[in-house]
């Protein structure tokens, strides 16, 4: 018999994931439906999204081939039989407080940084870049992370190594650089562009660091179509355009520069955008989403 939620104590939630606590070592991440745009959870789920993005990192964990925090399989024991595909079970690890990012490609926050003081945390580049370009070699952004409903914070690589360690800061850079190229080099080779992602480690009892949190979703990075990709302008989202452009037309009647939360989604918006988010997943996996958790035991 699998267990239910109210066997776990909750211990958080983020704006897409809830967390419950399964014994002192272990949590459970759930990941929703739920899908933000401009800054705002919007009141239409995504069906399917939750259980698309915990398919893609449970891909990319494997793929991947580095320490990771996995406790257990897709289709483990320990999860609600409701709960099943959009669910991983992990070891919980004291959290190094440093949001990872790397960036292949000059957009967002990035590019706000660049354009005020010709570097990205710190990062000298070269002048003349603008949205969207690629940049001459992947560089480590790293971010603090914010109070719930806050932005992440930009800082240097030296802002770092004050806070954990020259030595962790140092490890850090390396392994973030490593998997963005080796994410960003698979993706490529299924036409689609890893422009930059986020990862969170936390660290074993040995003080190693382990892959935690969700990998190279489109909730942790941005994706873009190789095929229209250009630089210059604002790339259109590989997952979310449907919406942003839908949101910001004319038929949504919302004033993005307002107070006020988006409308809800049409049916059409809402099936478009999740094919889009099986799209990607299937591109980059090659493996078919409905073949996804492989199967139910217990
Ligand atoms: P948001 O993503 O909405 O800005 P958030 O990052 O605080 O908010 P979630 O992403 O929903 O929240 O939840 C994931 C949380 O769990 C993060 O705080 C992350 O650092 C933490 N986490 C991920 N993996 C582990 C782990 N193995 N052990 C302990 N904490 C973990
Ligand atoms: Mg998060």
């Amino acid at each position: 018999m699998r267990p239910t939620l109210a066997d776990y104590r909750h211990v958080a939630s983020g704006k897409v994931r809830d967390i419950y606590e399964i014994d002192a070592d272990t949590l459970l991440l759930v990941t929703s439906d739920r899908i933000s745009a401009y800054d705002f959870i919007l009141d239409t789920p995504i069906p399917d999204k939750g259980r698309i993005l915990t398919a893609a990192s449970f891909y990319w964990f494997d793929v991947l081939g580095v320490p990771n925090h996995l406790a257990g399989g897709p289709t483990d024991e320990r999860i609600p039989a409701e709960l099943v595909g959009r669910s991983m079970v992990v070891k919980k690890l004291p959290m190094v407080q440093v949001e990872c990012v790397a960036r292949g490609y000059l957009t967002g926050s990035g590019l706000a940084d660049y354009n005020a003081t010709g570097s990205v945390c710190g990062v000298a580049l070269p002048a003349g870049l603008g949205e969207a370009d690629k940049l001459p070699e992947p560089i480590f952004t790293p971010a603090t992370k914010a109070e719930m409903g806050e932005h992440d914070e930009n800082v240097s690589f030296e802002h770092v190594a004050a806070t954990v360690g020259v030595e962790l800061a140092t490890q850090l850079r390396e392994l973030t650089l490593d998997i963005y190229g080796r994410g960003s080099d698979l993706a490529a080779e299924r036409g689609i562009i890893l422009a930059d992602t986020k990862f969170e480690f936390g660290q074993a009892e040995d003080g190693s660091l382990v892959l935690a949190d969700e990998v190279l979703t489109p909730d942790s990075s941005r994706y873009w179509d190789a095929a229209t990709y250009e630089p210059g302008k604002v790339q259109p989202s590989f997952d979310k355009q449907i919406v942003r452009n839908w949101l910001t037309g004319p038929e949504s009647g919302w004033d993005r520069k307002g107070e006020i939360a988006p409308p809800p989604l049409p049916a059409d918006i809402v099936e478009q955008t999740r094919a889009r988010y099986i799209e990607a997943y299937e591109r980059i996996s090659q493996l078919s989403f409905a073949d996804w958790p492989d199967r139910l035991d217990g």
